[in-house]
């Protein structure tokens, strides 16, 4: 998969994305991301990408022509034809773990990423196929929300986890919070591993982990759980 990542603060997103399980599998090639700087882009002799809104108003709106002519500089150094370009806003869908499914199929997404008062609408009318918030909460700019997307994403690509086993079983996957992990030493703080973890009975082992994402739903997230029996009895 292919992510391009339209941006005024490149190295932000770089820091990120360079580091960890998304760092490595794009070295060994398994993931291709690119962040651009709409600044390079723009045509004003002092490099500004921004003005002030019409019709009054606090703050600056990013321009469009500056993030318009970094799209097409995309589109020439990929050979894409209509990548899917989401902009992250939070005015639009909140992300979920299906979607981050479905969108891990995509074979090119362009992300853009908004600062200051967002961005002239007519840039989002013109090369936006939909926008995508964190949550119900407003951030300085688009570079953490894209952060979150790209890698929601990206550790659902093939090879970049060593198995579809590690995400399959976590939470949202099924629509249930996954069941509770332990690790060595066996006791801890007075506290002891659950037997069964200890017990080597696999079919024992499933059982407890089921029983407790369902407990841990219903308890933790009591809109999850519904939600779930409400799916299954569809
Ligand atoms: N004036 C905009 C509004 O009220 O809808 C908010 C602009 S916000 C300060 C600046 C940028 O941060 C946005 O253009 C967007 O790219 C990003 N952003 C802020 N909160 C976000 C969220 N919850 N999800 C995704 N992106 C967000």
């Amino acid at each position: 998969m292919r992510i391009d990542i339209m941006t005024l603060f490149p190295e932000m997103c770089e820091a990120v994305l360079g580091e960890s399980i998304i760092g490595r599998a794009r070295k060994n090639g398994l993931a291709e991301v690119y962040c651009h700087n709409i600044r390079d882009y723009t045509q004003d002799k002092h490099r500004r990408v921004d003005d002030a809104p019409y019709g009054g108003g606090k703050g600056m709106v990013m321009q469009a022509q500056p993030i318009f002519s970094c799209y097409q500089a995309i589109l020439e150094q990929s050979g894409s034809e209509k990548p899917y370009v989401v902009y992250m806003s939070p005015q639009g869908t909140v992300l979920s773990q299906k979607k981050c499914v479905s969108m891990s199929k995509l074979s090119h997404l362009v992300i853009l990423c908004g600062h200051y008062e967002g961005v002239d609408e007519r840039i989002i009318e013109k090369i936006v196929d939909e926008e995508i918030s964190i949550g119900d909460y407003v951030l300085t700019g688009g570079e953490l929300p894209a952060m979150v997307l790209a890698d929601s994403i990206l550790r659902l690509c093939d090879g970049v986890l060593s198995d579809s086993e590690c995400f399959e079983n976590e939470s949202h996957y099924n629509g249930l919070l996954e069941y509770p992990q332990y690790t060595r030493p066996e006791e801890w703080d007075g506290k002891k591993v659950p037997e069964v973890l200890l017990s080597g009975h696999h079919a024992n082992i499933e059982q407890w982990r089921k029983e407790q994402s369902i407990e841990r739903t219903k308890c933790k997230r009591p809109d999850l759980f519904e939600a779930f029996y409400e799916e299954k009895e569809k």
